[in-house]
């Protein structure tokens, strides 16, 4: 698991050689690829890394890391559910690994002066959300957690039921009593877990929620939700409780949870766009963005997977430029070539509370910039209605 305070510790590390070497690991699908080929992609990552950083001089400070790495990649023995991620620096004796949830965009090994946190940084944002499942039918309920990627079984309750009379009894009364026993107890059962789940709902214990049970039942548990269970209800599916396994589980809500991210960063970027070409609470592109940053307005910094810009950063007061300049624009100091400003960015997000959110896949964002800040304020404008005020 990531903690935010983890990632400021990853995040403000500095190094000269450029010797911060970021590992992302991402499973292939088990039939398309075999384990083998990922450790050969990973030896030919690490053969490139080594080249490039003799190439800048660097002189192989990040050998025994990437060494270090080609072997975990040999024993990554095709659990194909966690994506990894290494931060290793053995100059300054940092050697971290992450599980993650596998859905980072490829596998990636980058060696610079800073570590390359957006993607993990990313998977901390508000649209990762602690969901719970519910697999229910008239006699049991199953309760699992899932959180990046990794699941739970929490509670499994089964409540048998009375068992039904075939016989028809005294004139049919006694048969028909039972069954009404029965559909007593059913619903009852339904009540007490939806009651369970307004409670652990109350008490913060989940984000969203996502029901299973047969297609029949459904109609029946619905009416029993309580409104701050409807609230976080995201969705149903139809699956048997008394038989899903653990596995078809997590598969079922992650492809769910993938569709209401994907949902929600998609109007995050439309409010952006929107906000943006109206002067309002959206800015759009590097230098924009740079500078909403710097007058601490911004509240998320929307990130393209694939964005990449070199910058000029002070040495002194780490001011930003997107013009190659020799000196700070602020404080005259000489500024140094970063060839890599996301980097500098997530550091900044980290530091300033921002969250960061990481876009992959959107032409429109792309083409508006692939770089944008949903803000708090502006500046300016607040300026201007404090005076009419
Ligand atoms: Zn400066």
């Amino acid at each position: 698991m990531i903690d935010r305070e983890a990632l400021r510790q990853l995040a403000e590390l500095e190094v000269t050689p450029a010797a911060a070497v970021s590992f992302y690991f991402q499973p292939q699908p088990a039939q398309n690829k075999s384990h083998r080929d990922e450790a050969i992609l990973v030896k030919d990552l690490v053969r490139d890394a080594l080249r490039a950083s003799e190439h800048e001089g660097a002189n192989g400070a990040a050998r025994a890391d990437l060494e270090r790495i080609v072997e975990l990649a040999e024993n990554l023995h095709g659990n194909h559910a966690r994506a990894k991620a290494v931060f290793a620096c053995a100059a300054k004796g940092i050697w971290q690994e992450f599980d993650l949830p596998a859905r980072l965009p490829r596998t990636r090994l980058i060696v610079n002066s800073r570590f390359h946190l957006a993607p993990l940084a990313a998977m901390l944002d508000s649209t990762d959300k602690r969901c719970c499942v519910v697999l229910l039918d008239r006699e049991r309920a199953r309760i699992f957690d899932l959180h990046q990627g990794q699941i739970n079984e929490r509670a499994a309750i089964y409540e048998e039921a009375p068992r039904r009379v075939r016989s028809d009894g005294f004139g049919g009364y006694e048969a028909g009593h039972r069954e009404r026993h029965v559909e007593n107890e059913a619903m009852r059962h339904f009540k007490t877990i939806a009651e369970m789940l307004q409670a652990q709902a109350l008490a913060g214990s989940f984000d969203v929620l996502l029901i299973g049970c047969h297609a029949e039942n459904r109609s029946e548990i619905e009416p029993h939700l309580p409104a701050p269970v409807k609230q976080r209800l995201l969705g149903w599916f139809i699956t048997d409780p008394a038989v899903a396994t653990l596995e078809q589980v997590r598969e079922t809500a992650e492809r769910t949870l993938a569709e209401v991210r994907l949902g929600e960063q998609e109007a995050m970027v439309r409010e952006l766009i929107g906000e943006a070409s109206r002067n309002g609470r959206g800015s759009l592109g590097l230098k924009h963005v740079l500078a909403s940053l710097e007058r601490g307005e911004v509240h998320r910094l929307l990130l393209g997977e694939s964005f990449a810009a070199t910058v000029a950063e002070c040495s002194n007061c780490r001011h930003l430029d997107t013009r190659m300049v020799r000196a700070c624009a602020i404080c005259g100091h000489a500024t140094r070539e970063v060839n890599d400003v996301t980097d500098a960015l997530v550091l900044r997000a980290i530091r300033d509370g921002v969250e960061l959110v990481h876009i992959a896949g959107d032409d429109q964002f792309e083409r508006a910039g692939n770089i944008g800040a949903l803000l708090r304020f502006r500046a300016d404008q607040n300026t201007a209605q404090k005076l009419a005020g």
